[in-house]
């Protein structure tokens, strides 16, 4: 596949046609990285990366890396970002959610130990579950519940960080975990189910927006591109315990669609429906840790990020 040169690092990403996987590849390649990217398509889409067809420091496997991974050749650093990641996505898919996350990692951390390489785990802010601290630091140890319809995403991957942990411990290999918070932007899907997508596709399909519970809990947003920022420095420090990247701007649900009815002019409203089971009252990350060790903090307006989201998805609508 590739042989290493210290000129262009050799990159494995996982979930490499997802939302973010696909991102986090067009910056590796941006920064010279050689990628090769895998996905099982479960949630990922060709969509994403069919515009890296014909760049030769771009290799493709289509692979389900809950069962043995085979990559030839040199790896410099694996990223594992493969995971259904939406609410409606973990419950149509609840097992392999549990194996992306706890067989998936243990594949992909062996396959960076027996290549030498780098490694950083997706981790979520689904680690804090209904979070009891606020805002939500990484030493807080969070409140999950196991068995519940959400328990196969949050406990796959507090699983994740610990077997992450023990490599790194154990195994010595050099490990990073980030805590990712509410991320939107181009490339999610319209139909994930997520709030962003869901508001967003509805204001411009002119049907009211719907908000589960009575609206008042709460979410940061942060920009895909300010997200994939932080992982990439996260990536080229020597830290290794979880670091939370996300945006600290809060708000509650109901002020999230009320943005969205101002800024596209929708003329609809709003429809209440019922709370999912376990749905987290609020969400903030304490960025102390990445500002201090990263130098990162986010740098898109909540108003310039949702605008490009908007005309992402415009052409998209009714499809
Ligand atoms: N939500 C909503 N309407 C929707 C979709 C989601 O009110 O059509 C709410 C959901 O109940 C949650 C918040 O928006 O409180 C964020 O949901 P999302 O699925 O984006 O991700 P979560 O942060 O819960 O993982």
């Amino acid at each position: 596949m590739f042989t290493r040169d210290s000129a262009s690092p050799i990159t494995v990403v996982t979930g490499g046609a997802g939302f973010l996987g696909s991102h986090l590849t067009d910056r590796l390649l941006a920064e010279g990285h050689r990628v090769i990217g895998i996905d099982n398509f479960i949630t990922g889409s060709t969509s994403n990366i069919e515009h890296l067809a014909g760049n030769d420091r771009y290799r493709f496997i289509k692979a389900d890396v809950s069962n043995f991974i085979f990559v030839p050749g040199d790896v410099d650093f694996v990223f594992h970002f493969a995971s259904p990641a939406s609410p409606i996505d973990y419950l149509e898919h609840p097992i392999p959610t549990l194996k992306v996350g706890a067989l998936g990692t243990h594949n992909t951390l062996g396959l960076a130990k027996a290549k030498g390489a780098g490694y950083l785990i997706a981790s979520t802010s689904e680690c804090y579950g209904d979070p009891l601290v606020h805002p939500q630091k990484e030493d807080y140890w969070g409140n999950v519940n196991p068995i519940g319809p959400r328990g196969v995403y949050d406990e796959a991957k507090r699983f994740a960080e610990a077997m992450t942990m023990a490599y790194h411990r154990f195994h010595g290999v050099n490990t990073h975990i980030v805590r990712i918070f509410n991320t939107y932007g181009p490339r999610m899907r319209l139909r994930d189910g997520r709030v962003v997508p869901a508001f967003i596709g509805q204001a411009l399909e002119g049907k009211p927006l719907t908000i589960f519970g009575d609206g008042s809990q709460t979410r940061s947003f942060c920009y895909c591109s300010d997200l994939i920022d932080g992982i990439y420095r996260l990536s080229r420090s020597d830290f290794h315990e979880p670091v939370n990247i996300g945006n600290p701007r809060e708000m509650t649900i109901k002020e999230f669609g009320e943005h969205i009815i101002r800024i596209t002019g929708a003329k609809h409203g709003l429809e209440y429906k019922p709370l999912p089971v376990d749905d987290p009252k609020v969400r903030q990350p304490d960025i102390t840790r990445a500002k201090t060790i990263l130098g990162w903090e986010p740098k898109v307006e909540f108003e310039d990020g949702i605008r490009e989201t908007i005309e992402y998805f415009r052409p998209r609508v009714g499809k």
